[in-house]
């Protein structure tokens, strides 16, 4: 196993909702490899994994902080770029410009802006859809792929974290923000910050893990029948070191010390990682319990 030094740093509020500690409830341990059907038998270390009663936030406690973020996020070898990893289909992401055109008419000059771009995908389609698009990505080999092999313009991308990024006022229509938030630390600094970059009445696009995901429900329920206090949520020492999990609830708390409004959301279903056969009951009952394994949501800051 890789060798990686952690400080551990124990909350002594919600890191997104800001409520004390009486509201931390103990869901169980997290181990830092993947857990099977018997974590009890596995080699590792855990931490404690608690849910925020007030927001309903899932986080470790004590939060591992490794020395360095590049012990988590390496380089990809070389065989990871595979030439059809740099398809960008016609239509991608259709689903959610039309999501976005329909709460945010498109203008003249709407900028956008993609944190964690990648490889530049996600900026391609929406520059496809006359959208003027920015990004910021933290990772060289991603950045360096997505100006060699995306064609990304390098005055549109930058290389940086979004912790050392420093916004204009009000310099963006729209902020995106995929599969990002769950991996940064300090999430509701990082929400401050894009309030301050964002144009009265713009937009915040979030896609994270949903703590109310049924698979980990059952898995968690599995586990304690088995009378282990394992839980199965999160992945803070290993791939692909997941910190958070966020209800709609963690919004509407946010929202109060951020000042924003919640504009829109819904629930992806994703993968069950059940027995196929399982999938045509399950994939309906996730849908009608709102309990999906990720929610995507928009926030929207006051027009002024
Ligand atoms: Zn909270």
């Amino acid at each position: 196993m890789k060798e990686i030094t952690y400080s551990f740093k124990e909350a002594e509020k919600c890191c997104f909702c800001g409520a004390e500690k009486q509201a931390f409830k103990v869901l169980g341990k997290r181990m830092n490899v993947p857990q099977g059907y018997s974590p009890n038998k596995k080699i590792g270390i855990s931490t404690t994994i608690i849910k925020c009663k007030n927001c309903g936030l899932i986080f470790s406690n004590p939060m591992p902080i490794p020395e360095k973020i590049s012990d988590h996020y390496g380089i990809p070898a070389e065989d990871y770029w595979k030439p059809e990893y740099f398809i960008i289909p016609e239509g991608y992401s259709h689903n959610l410009i039309q999501w976005l055109e329909k709460l945010y008419p498109p203008k003249e000059n709407t900028k956008i802006l993609d944190i964690g771009a990648g490889i530049g995908k996600l900026m391609v389609a929406f520059q496809r859809n006359n959208y003027d698009v920015y990004g910021l990505e933290p990772s060289e080999p991603f950045y360096k792929k997505a100006i060699e092999k995306t064609g990304i313009s390098s005055e549109k991308l930058i290389l940086t974290t979004i912790e050392d990024y420093e916004f204009e006022p009000e310099q963006f229509d729209v902020i995106i923000l995929a599969a990002v938030l769950e991996h940064l630390y300090y999430p509701n600094d990082v929400i401050k910050k894009l309030m301050v970059g964002l144009k009265p009445g713009g937009l915040i696009f979030i896609e994270v893990p949903h703590s109310k995901w049924l698979i980990s429900r059952i898995l968690n329920a599995f586990y304690k029948i088995k009378g282990l206090d394992y839980v199965t949520n999160l992945s803070p020492m290993h791939s692909p070191f997941h910190l958070f999990e966020f209800s709609l609830q963690s919004f509407e708390q946010n929202a109060k010390i951020n000042n924003y409004e919640i504009l829109d959301y819904t629930y992806y279903v994703c993968d069950t990682f059940m027995p196929k056969i399982l999938n045509p009951l399950l994939i309906p009952f996730m849908k009608y319990t709102k309990t999906g394994m990720e929610l995507a949501i928009w926030l929207r800051k006051p027009s002024g």
